[in-house]
């Protein structure tokens, strides 16, 4: 059966893995699992028929050693969900007659590359092209922009790009490493 399920961890609810529908009910038959979420969609068998879930929790806590971060310009537009850090725009925004797509964005080196600015997850952000270029190799507070969050290193980093390009209801599960909200625009 095709389909993926977000494993979380019991009591954090933080995510573990990404694993198969089959092996989700595996879990859940043995007791050890619970449905946070189902999927529209509904397994049958002879004798009975139940939702298919999207989202299930360990009963009991497991101890899972932190992996360390791998920074990838696919994860930083996920982590900020596509949203410039510059002007806020997102995918669907109409910019002068034009409707944006996720193709409008790309990854911004705060501190440019040409600077010596690394690539990890503190250094880069989502950014739209015109700001992107806007920007060109200043630092934002030189080309008088501001950045509406702090970009953070996500504490699931490994599971960014799994759950980013997974279901929305998965979305929820991405934990940072602290609060990602963006700052008052009108700062
Ligand atoms: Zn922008």
């Amino acid at each position: 059966m095709q389909g993926r399920v977000l494993l979380l961890n019991g009591s954090t609810w933080e995510p573990l893995a990404v694993i198969s529908i089959a092996r989700a009910i595996s879990l859940i038959m043995a007791g050890k699992a619970v449905v946070v979420e189902e999927s529209e969609r509904v397994l049958r068998t002879v004798n009975t028929s139940f939702a298919v879930p999207s989202v299930i929790a360990l009963r009991r806590y497991v101890n899972v050693p932190r992996r360390k971060a791998h920074w990838s310009r696919k994860g930083v537009l996920l982590r900020d969900n596509y949203t410039c850090i510059y002007c806020g725009v997102r995918p669907g925004d109409v910019v002068r007659g034009k409707t944006l797509t996720k193709m409008d964005f790309t990854v911004d080196h705060i501190l440019p590359r040409s600077r010596n600015g690394k690539d990890n997850w503190t250094n880069t952000a989502c950014a739209c092209y015109s700001c992107n270029h806007r920007k060109g190799n200043r630092l934002p507070s030189e080309a008088g922009m501001k950045l509406r969050w702090e970009p953070r290193t996500p504490r699931t980093s490994y599971l960014v790009i799994a759950i980013g390009s997974g279901p929305d209801a998965w979305r929820h599960y991405i934990e940072l490493d602290a609060a990602n909200n963006p700052l008052d625009p009108d700062e």
